[in-house]
């Protein structure tokens, strides 16, 4: 796809590229310097029924193609990724911001996601059982189950929309996907990939648009009976409400608080790179973003000070320039919202040690730039400890030990990712056990998480399921259980079973 910024893109529904029916557009536009990417449909409810009935169509075949088929069309589509890594990763330094290297990083986990859930295509595995009875078989197998809304965020704008397309539609769904307002090229981008890589039509439907008009219809449409939803905790609610008069299955990934722990016998150098690719990578706007560092009193000092002078090197601009260290964050109002973070921070008393600021200058301007910012001295329940800033803003909190560290990262409402630094086995497994996320690392960041295993968290920052692995296959399919007699008389579970005579 060009970045020309003037062409007008479409939905794409039942295998076709349509505009929305009230033929109205928005434009998408880069964070980094202002300019346009595209004009993209502004949809409604009318172009969500329309995208649904098609799914609902399609699912009839999709479902009965043999999943070994399903899974081929998914290899075919990691190649097609591979081959457009390139063009996809510079799209997205200019659409969402991220800096090049991160942004290769997120097309590259859509690519791994393609691979592993294209191999789902020959497991699905079920499970047999040997039953209490004799001349009885028996056997659970997963069954799809119809048309998914799956609703993202601009953050990972390839990567997410790839944890949850394509373990639906490998198992034998249809899906209706609708990408966040800030990021609609790399969705359709996305689409056509998947449609180029042989999807029937109908199998795989884009409608762009606002959350409250695309979003809202297909979390009420009575004929999805699975949403698929990553964003923040506040939608993530909205959506559990209007989703539960359909009695829908709701998957959740939501917000993130997490902290990385650094002992008094931790490997500071590396620590401290730990923490500044998990607080500023993406300029903090991950949802495993660490932006609180639970630090021993012993070594409070010391680490606070190398952490600041690392910072201060960084350099901010464009994802595409390769000497950016920090790209710009998504809007005008998440600049503003990071910003109010920091004027609540100093008048909670936490002790700003470096940035706080828009950045303005050489060209910056244009864009929405924050200076990665350090807050010191920060006691456990302020607000910047609390609540989730998505910005570049990390807390440093003292503590006197690992109960104390413990105590600290589990008192907050997420639970998505943990971390610790220590050279202490014990140390480490005791963390391990304790800490209360759904993803913990040792002596390294917060972020990191791999295809293969599960992905999300406790508490708040979900409802119990988990993206990536095989148990992203849980939240698109249902158990069947099934019993095969073959005694040719009625043989009764429970019941018989006492009268089994044994040899
Ligand atoms: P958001 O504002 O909640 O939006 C997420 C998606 O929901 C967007 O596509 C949005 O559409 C749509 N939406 C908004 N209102 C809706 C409604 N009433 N019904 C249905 N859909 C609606 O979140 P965001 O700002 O894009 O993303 C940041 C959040 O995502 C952070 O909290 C972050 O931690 C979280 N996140 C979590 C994970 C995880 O795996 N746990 C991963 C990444 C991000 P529009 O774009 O059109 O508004």
């Amino acid at each position: 796809m060009a970045l020309a910024g003037t062409k007008t893109f479409q939905n794409y529904i039942d295998g076709e590229w349509v505009d929305a029916a009230g033929g109205e557009t928005f434009e998408s536009t880069s964070p980094a310097d202002g300019s346009t990417i595209g004009a993209f449909p502004k949809s409604g409810p009318e172009d969500v029924d329309r995208a649904v009935a098609a799914s609902k169509v399609a699912y009839e075949e999709w479902r009965l193609v043999p999943a070994p088929k399903r899974g081929e069309i998914l290899f075919r589509f990691a190649q097609l990724l591979a081959q457009h890594k390139d063009d996809l990763t510079e799209l997205m330094t200019h659409e969402m911001g991220k800096v090049r290297a991160e942004a290769a990083g997120d097309v590259q986990e859509a690519i791994d996601m393609a691979y592993y859930m294209g191999g789902e295509g020959r497991r699905l595995f079920g499970q047999t059982t040997p039953s209490e009875l004799r001349d009885k078989f028996q056997m659970s197998v997963r069954t799809s189950v119809g048309v998914v809304g799956a609703i993202t965020p601009w953050n990972f704008p390839i990567a997410i929309p790839s944890w949850k397309t394509l373990p639906a539609i490998v198992s034998g769904n249809t899906v209706v996907f609708k990408p966040a307002s800030d990021t609609p090229a790399l969705g359709e981008r996305y689409v056509e990939l998947f449609t180029e890589a042989g999807l029937p039509k109908g199998v795989l439907n884009i409608v762009h648009g606002g959350g409250s008009d695309v979003g809202q219809r297909l979390v009420e449409h009575p004929d999805v009976p699975i949403i698929t939803f990553t964003g923040s905790r506040e939608t993530g609610v909205a959506v559990t409400k209007a989703a539960s008069d359909g009695l829908k299955h709701v998957h959740l990934e939501l917000g993130g608080k997490n902290a990385i722990i650094v002992m008094d016998d931790a490997d500071l150098e590396l620590a401290v790179d730990g923490i500044v690719w998990s607080a500023f990578g993406t300029s903090g706007q991950r949802c495993t973003a660490a932006s609180r560092v639970i630090v021993h009193e012993r070594v409070y000092d010391e680490l606070a000070s190398r952490i600041v002078s690392r910072v201060e090197q960084m350099r901010l601009g464009p994802g595409w320039e390769d000497e950016t260290d920090i790209g710009p964050v998504i809007n005008k109002s998440a600049l503003e919202k990071i910003h109010s973070y920091t004027e609540i921070g100093k008048d909670e008393g936490a002790n700003l040690l470096t940035g706080g600021e828009v950045a303005s200058g050489n060209g910056l301007d244009k864009g929405f730039y924050y200076r990665p910012t350090v807050f010191g001295d920060v006691e456990a329940g302020m607000r910047i400890a609390q609540e989730e800033i998505f910005g570049p803003t990390t807390a440093l909190i003292r503590i006197r030990d690992l109960d104390e560290a413990i105590a600290v990262s589990n008192g907050v409402k997420y639970g998505l990712s943990s971390s610790i630094f220590t050279g202490d086995v014990n140390r480490a497994f005791r963390a391990m056990r304790d800490l209360d996320t759904g993803i913990t690392y040792i002596n390294a960041g917060t972020i990191g998480a791999e295809v293969h295993l599960p992905f999300g968290g406790t508490k708040d920052t979900g409802n119990g399921h988990r993206e990536a692995g095989q148990a992203a296959l849980d939240v698109f399919t249902e158990w069947k259980s099934i019993y095969v007699d073959y005694s040719g008389k009625l043989q009764r579970a429970q019941i018989d079973t006492l009268e089994e005579p044994l040899p």
